[in-house]
């Protein structure tokens, strides 16, 4: 995880009300870039610089495979991982309540969770050092 990169995850729904599809939309914010995947019954992706402009060429409508690599081409991470690191944020140590988790090394490819304060392992995922 860079410095400076943030990550927002919108969920909601979308579609008729009588038959509602839910979607995510992902936002990351990187390097002066505002990466905005959306994906559910519309998949698109944006990209817009700093200066609120729109890069045209990173309007990807309705076609996963191309949202899905503009969005990690710009975000250098996936919409997975970037929803997955989203989700992690949001953890709270299941002993205490603090949030501030430490990632430690566990089993290869395996990343324990520490809890800062009563450090006690909150958490264990797989192996993120792809984005961080
Ligand atoms: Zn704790």
């Amino acid at each position: 995880m860079g410095q400076g990169t943030r990550i927002n995850v919108v969920e909601g729904s979308e579609g008729p009300r009588c038959d509602p599809y839910g979607y995510h939309e992902i936002t990351v914010e990187r390097r002066g870039l505002r990466v905005t995947g959306h994906f559910g019954l519309a998949t698109w992706v944006k990209v817009v610089l700093d200066t609120g402009e729109t890069m045209p060429a990173t309007v990807a409508k309705n076609d996963l495979a191309e949202c899905n690599k503009w969005f990690a081409v710009y975000a250098g991470m996936t919409p997975e991982q970037a929803y997955t690191y989203n989700l992690r944020k949001q953890w709270r140590c299941r002993h205490c309540g603090n949030k501030r988790l430490t990632p430690h090394r566990g089993y290869p490819g395996e990343t324990i969770y520490v809890c800062e304060r009563c450090d006690k392992p909150s958490h264990a995922d797989q192996d993120m050092s792809a984005i961080e």
